[in-house]
């Protein structure tokens, strides 16, 4: 690979996270164990919330909330068809159907005038997904949840820092689910957490995912004596490992000197994209944080570039974009499932939008480079 080629989402790793992998090596503890305990923790200070479980994925995560609210054949969960595929695939896994809202053209999020009408007597759940860190309007979420008497599963992937009228993502539902992939605001490699309020549901959660194990089964090895370990369900092998939380402890110290990092970046595309035929995102909405996870930009009818032109040109001239994403209805297993007019916002921005780089990694000369060539390339 070219060593100026920008590579799209490229996470910043220190010392620090270096340090403390080679230490949970040197003695020897590897699995699930001390560190991830502390990383739970240190979350959960962070969002100030009671209750976790850190898992391998965030997609893990997200199949295990809707388990534990027993959520399976014959039941209707909604979400965005404008999300990662992951969202929707958790659901199908379990069971039930998804079932996809248009999302609102403005933000890009959820469109909660569109909920309700997709409310049927099969509705368990609905995910909102907080599309690239912006927070959805979960005052309407919420209502909606209440009149109905439905759960709410926060997908929180992109969404670590957001917050909504002082409250923070992933605190409004049952369950908030975050990822620590590689290209996320913080990560471990590849990792996920779920917070809660309701202690017994977290519990049922880790059961399920170290094999239906009895509680702390992974304490069977320590100093605190051999205990028999008891399979109470047939669970699944989503725990996550010592080595992957030994980045995460490190990340999250770092969160927000990350999130500066990348408000500055944001704001320089902001001025220097404002002349081109392109939406930009939205100005922050009152009384909210946006997690500053993805800048995208949707192409304008007056482009003389197509999408698809421009994610080539981008590539040959050294900078990795990304696409997030395209609608779900696109993707081979859910065509033909969904009425496309009934999504038209979700597609039509599937088709046209693409990401910049937004990683802390990015030095001002490369951001520079990102915007020089943006205007070469995206002309009207
Ligand atoms: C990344 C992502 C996921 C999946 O996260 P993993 O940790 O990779 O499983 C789920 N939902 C959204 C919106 C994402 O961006």
């Amino acid at each position: 690979m070219n060593d100026n080629f920008i590579v799209f989402g490229q996470p910043l790793i220190g010392r620090e996270e270096i340090d403390e992998v080679i230490d949970s090596m040197q003695k020897g503890w590897l699995g699930t164990g001390p560190k991830v305990a502390q990383f739970e923790k240190d979350f959960l200070a962070y969002k100030g919330a009671p209750y976790a479980a850190a898992v391998g994925s965030c997609t893990a995560g997200l199949f295990l909330s809707l388990k534990a609210l027993n959520i399976g054949p014959g039941d209707e969960v909604i979400t965005t068809a404008m999300t990662f595929v992951a969202t929707v695939n958790s659901i199908v896994h379990t069971g039930a159907t998804p079932v996809l809202v248009d999302i609102d053209p403005m933000s890009w999020n959820i469109d909660p005038n569109e909920i309700e009408r997709k409310i049927t007597k099969k509705t368990k759940a609905i995910i909102p997904v907080h599309f690239a860190g912006r927070p959805c309007d979960m005052d309407a979420i919420m209502y909606l949840a209440r009149k109905h008497n439905l759960y709410v599963i926060e997908d929180c992937a992109h969404a670590i820092e957001t917050e909504y009228k002082g409250k923070k993502a992933g605190t409004f539902g049952d369950f908030g689910v975050f990822s620590f992939y590689a290209t996320k605001n913080i990560t471990t490699g590849e990792g996920g957490m779920i917070i809660s309020n309701d202690e017994k549901k977290i519990d049922r959660i880790k059961r399920l995912a170290l094999h239906g194990l009895s509680r702390d089964a992974w304490k069977r090895f320590s100093d605190e004596g051999y205990q028999h370990y008891y399979a109470e369900e047939a669970g699944y092998k989503f725990n996550m490992m010592d080595l992957q939380a030994a980045i995460g402890i490190h990340q999250l110290k770092k969160i927000e000197s990350f999130y500066s990092r990348r408000l500055h970046i944001w704001q320089l595309y902001h001025e220097a994209l404002a002349a081109l035929p392109v939406t930009v995102p939205a100005a922050f909405e009152p009384d909210t944080r946006h997690a500053l996870h993805l800048y995208t930009i949707v192409l304008n009818e007056e482009a003389k570039v197509t999408r698809d032109e421009l994610l080539v040109k981008f590539t040959k001239n050294g900078i990795g974009v990304g696409v997030h994403y395209l609608s779900i209805l696109e993707h081979p297993f859910y065509r033909g499932k969904y009425n496309m007019q009934e999504l038209e916002h979700a597609v039509s921005y599937g088709r046209r939008t693409i990401s910049l780089p937004l990683s802390p990694k990015l030095t001002e000369e490369d951001v520079n480079r990102i915007i020089t060539v943006c205007n070469h390339l995206i002309t009207g």
